[in-house]
């Protein structure tokens, strides 16, 4: 579905010396796959890449092994959605009307919601427990509130392909295995393919199956779960002791200071 060969970036900025260099990655659809690293080590830049947000240097990105270049941009909202790390909102839009956005490129020349695409939001207001809060305005809710907004406003879109910055943040405890949980069932019963930034290396290990670890701008490993969760990995790439238990299907890291 995905693929990008030899993918180089960098920043158009000479104080910064960051480089994304030589990314190969292809994912097949219906993967659920995280990403994961230190700060700084190029997650952020690569799903940029990945959304067509930032333009690669050198390689080469294809979905279904149509090169990105020949899709129009439109073509490419309805197959990918982004949930980004960040977001600015300059005005107040309703939560109602951010999640509509996600609509846009299905909207026809007059920019009207038909029926179907106002039960659409609806429906995607309900699934990530937010239909209440949608005349409140996007910077009156919490950051957990907001961030479940643009959830559902990539939910909107229909995509193929859904790419996820962190997108349990901002979230307490119960929000954050209940987006989990929503995006695990979109995974299985919908077969959206799901590439997701996590900080969470517990929740990742336990709903994605797939994981890559990247370090300097690089991919470090790229494999299933269970290969990339040990503790020789997660102290070459993070630094930190941690163990790894294993309970039936479940996986559990556990750090401990360095002493
Ligand atoms: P991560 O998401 O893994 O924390 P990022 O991809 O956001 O990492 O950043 C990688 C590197 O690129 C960092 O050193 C960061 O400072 C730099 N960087 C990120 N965004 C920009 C930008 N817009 N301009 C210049 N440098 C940037
Ligand atoms: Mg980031």
């Amino acid at each position: 579905m995905l693929e990008l060969k030899g993918l180089n970036f960098r920043y158009n900025n000479p104080e910064n010396s960051f480089e994304l260099s030589n990314i190969n990655l292809e994912i097949s659809p219906g993967e659920f796959v995280t990403i994961l690293g230190p700060n700084g080590s190029g997650k952020s830049t690569l799903l940029n890449l990945i959304s067509g947000e930032f333009r690669a240097l050198k390689g080469e990105i294809l979905f279904n092994n149509k090169p990105y270049l020949e899709y129009k941009r439109k073509e490419i909202a309805k197959r990918i959605s982004f949930v980004p790390q960040k977001y600015y909102s300059v005005y107040p839009f309703s939560i109602y009307e951010i999640v509509a956005m996600g609509r846009t490129p299905y909207l026809n020349f007059l920019g009207f919601e038909k029926e179907e695409d106002i039960i659409k939001i609806n429906e995607a207001l309900k699934l990530v427990g937010i239909e209440h809060l949608k005349n409140y305005s996007i910077n009156s809710v919490s950051g957990g509130e907001a961030q479940r907004a643009f959830i559902a406003r990539a939910i909107v879109q229909d995509p193929e392909l859904m790419l996820l910055d962190e997108p349990n943040a901002h979230l307490d405890l119960e929000h954050q295995i209940s987006i989990f949980n929503l995006l695990k069932s979109l995974n299985q019963e919908k077969k959206l393919t799901i590439l997701m930034v996590s900080h969470d290396i517990n929740l990742a290990a336990n709903y994605g199956k797939r994981m890559i670890l990247m370090k300097q701008g690089q991919i470090y490993l790229d494999a299933e779960n269970s290969k990339v969760l040990t503790t020789e990995n997660i102290q070459k790439v993070f630094n930190v002791d941690a163990k790894v238990y294993t309970y039936g299907k479940n996986i559990n890291v556990a750090l401990f200071p360095n002493n």
